[in-house]
């Protein structure tokens, strides 16, 4: 029969594996009962509504099976079990695997660190074994096949007779060589500690034949009673889930195992929540806060939700309910007994019992951000840079509903300092005359701290928050206010701050005003002398609703609609440039309209505006030079 060939993805791995140096290989064991693990909840779940399976939740296990003298280890499951396509895709292949996925986003991550941190599966299984087998039927299929590989060669898959659906995987392992001992894992004890270590939460009984030494029945009351050499089936693990576990008991190395575990997931959380309420509804819940962004967060394949079980019954791997839309980088699980077990996907959206837990749950993670915002504003803070933008847009959502839940968790730069600011430590230090809570626009800190329609602001020794993302002004706009202070952008007409000489100028220079207006023309809505310029010659602010940031995200994501910002040319009547224009007036008209329209190109430029035709304006700009 031909050999199959591993996707070459596959066959690096593999080869890492097979040929790995490192020293805890003995994570193999975890990895295959966990998918033991994961197939008995694909059947167990069935088994809720299908008669036809006729297990019992009492009746799923793993069992484990060692043969010393031909050395081999079994690990064997009446869980799903595979058809022959499952095998072909689920190990032939292991692309799709959260492991290797990691690996293309982190180059720099060196091999070592996967396979300790994250394990990589079932390909684990080749750091101790030359050869593997697994021998599997898939429920409700008619045929189980065998899948047979001694490594990077490739696989071959054949017919296989089965009695029932499940999985036995055959481990044929490595003999001894020097410095590497494989024996161990072909002894009873060094099994059992390792089920207790990595495997104890799992909620299936690991069964092993486990062998004592015992007194010999009818002889203990003997004086010297005699011992014989037993061997009996025992359950290795508590199954108690880590959930269930008081969270003294439990240490956050074994939590954070549990997270990589269970949620392809490759940074220290941030933070681990615990929460055991008794109610209307009663259940527990651990949650966990990821501290970086997983790869596919923003795309359509990251799935928002928690895991629901019932009783220790895996019911949902994403219940999406759980979670709102703003919350929906938290990963974890929920488990309550009142959740009936044969709830459909369906019915679950209905429930009200579920939506009681969402909002419980919601006001649980508002409530732990808040004090981590608090408490440790390092974790927080790197937090918000990586999730920050989801809670603007939780803001923004649902015509504002969230606006109050969420307002206290957002962090701005600002003029400040460095580092992030939040809106009430914004208002704490606002001066007594202070009207509004300014904020400027734009790509970047460095851009927006040089706009000219800042300088008022900042020279008046107010506070501005800079807003760098694209979601940002939408936030403040829904907000509309904070504590009774409104938000206003530094491109609004009216800033709310005096400046006494630019008034006066405003009289004189109308005659100036109207002929940049005329020369202009329907380029911009309206020309005036400046109230926000200090030492700039020339700004663009905008009137009326839409402002340019609003104009550069329309343009990007529906440049059919054509919105444009209505702009209006601020002129600063005491610069230098300006009075030269206003004295060529009537002198030189044909040199004052081009200084018309180099201001309103600069002004253009400084707002991050596209200017209609650059090469007329550098024509224009050598032409007075
Ligand atoms: P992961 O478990 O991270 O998806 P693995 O390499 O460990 O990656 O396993 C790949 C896939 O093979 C699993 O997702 C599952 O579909 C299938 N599989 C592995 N072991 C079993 C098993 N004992 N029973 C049924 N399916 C299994």
């Amino acid at each position: 029969m031909a050999k199959k060939q591993f996707k070459s993805e596959s066959k690096r791995l593999l080869d890492l594996m097979i040929n790995s140096i490192y020293t805890h290989k003995e994570i193999f064991l975890r990895e295959l009962i966990s998918n033991a693990s994961d197939a008995i909840d694909k059947l167990c779940f069935i088994s809720l509504t299908d008669d036809k399976v006729g297990l019992n939740r009492e009746d799923f296990k793993i069992n484990i099976t060692v043969d010393k003298e031909n050395r081999v280890m079994k690990i064997e499951d009446n869980g799903i079990g595979m058809d022959k396509e499952d095998l072909d895709k689920n190990l032939g292949t292991i692309a799709s695997s959260g492991s290797y996925r990691f690996k293309q986003e982190n180059e720099q991550a060196d091999d070592v660190d996967i396979i300790g941190q994250f394990g990589v599966g079932f390909y684990s299984a080749f750091m101790v074994s030359d050869k593997v087998e697994v021998y599997t039927k898939k429920y409700g299929a008619d045929t189980g096949y065998k899948w047979t590989s001694s490594g990077a060669d490739g696989y071959t898959i054949k017919e296989a007779d089965k009695d029932s659906a499940g999985t036995i995987v055959t481990l044929h392992i490595k003999e001894d060589a020097e410095n590497e001992n494989y024996s161990e894992f072909l002894e009873q004890y060094r099994i059992s500690e390792l089920v207790k270590k990595y495997s104890d939460y799992i909620r299936y009984p690991i069964i092993m034949d486990m062998t004592h030494s015992k007194v010999k029945e009818g002889t203990e009351n003997d004086e010297k009673p005699e011992y014989e050499s037993v061997t009996e089936p025992e359950t290795l693990n508590s199954m108690i889930p880590i959930w269930q576990r008081p969270k003294k008991d439990v240490s956050d190395e074994e939590y954070e195992k549990f997270y990589h575990d269970k949620f392809m997931a490759f940074d220290k959380p941030a933070k681990i929540i615990t929460t055991s309420v008794e109610g209307v509804v009663t259940y527990k819940a651990l949650l966990y806060i990821p501290s970086k962004t997983p790869f596919d967060f923003y795309t359509k394949e990251y799935k928002k939700g928690l895991q629901l079980y019932s009783s220790g019954v895996l019911i949902m791997e994403n219940c999406e309910e759980l979670l709102p839309e703003h919350f929906r980088f938290v990963k974890g699980v929920v488990d309550s007994q009142d959740f009936s077990l044969n709830i459909s996907r369906e019915v679950l959206q209905h429930d009200h019992q579920l939506k009681t837990v969402a909002k419980t749950l919601e006001k649980k993670i508002k409530n732990e951000l808040t004090s981590m915002l608090k408490k440790d504003r390092e974790t927080y803070e790197n937090f918000f840079g990586e999730f920050g933008r989801g809670l603007k847009y939780g803001i923004v959502s649902d015509y504002g509903m969230h606006k109050d839940a969420l307002k206290d968790l957002l962090m701005f730069y600002s003029s400040n300092s460095e580092n992030l600011t939040t809106l009430s430590e914004y208002i704490d230090r606002m001066p007594e005359e202070q009207k509004y809570i300014y904020f400027a626009t734009g790509e970047s800190v460095a851009a927006i701290s040089k706009l000219p329609q800042a300088e008022v602001v900042l020279s008046k020794g107010y506070e501005l928050l800079y807003c760098t993302q694209d979601i940002d002004e939408f936030t403040l706009q829904t907000l509309a206010e904070y504590n009774g202070k409104q938000f206003k952008s530094v491109d609004s007409d009216d800033l709310g701050i005096e400046s006494e000489q630019t008034e006066d100028n405003a009289e004189e220079n109308t005659e100036a005003l109207k002929f940049v207006r005329d020369t202009l023309g329907d380029k911009v809505s309206e020309v005036i002398a400046s109230k926000k310029l200090v030492s700039h010659p020339v700004c663009m602010t905008a009137k009326g609703g839409i402002s340019f940031e609003m104009e550069k995200y329309f343009s990007a994501v529906q440049p059919e609609a054509g919105m444009k910002a209505q702009r209006c040319l601020e002129l600063n009547m005491n610069h230098s440039a300006v009075k030269t224009m206003v004295d060529l007036i009537g002198k030189d008209d044909e040199k004052a309209k081009k200084y018309a329209e180099i201001f309103y190109n600069q002004a253009l430029l400084i707002a991050g505006l596209p200017i209609e035709n650059p090469s007329e304006y550098a024509d224009l700009v050598s032409s007075i030079m």
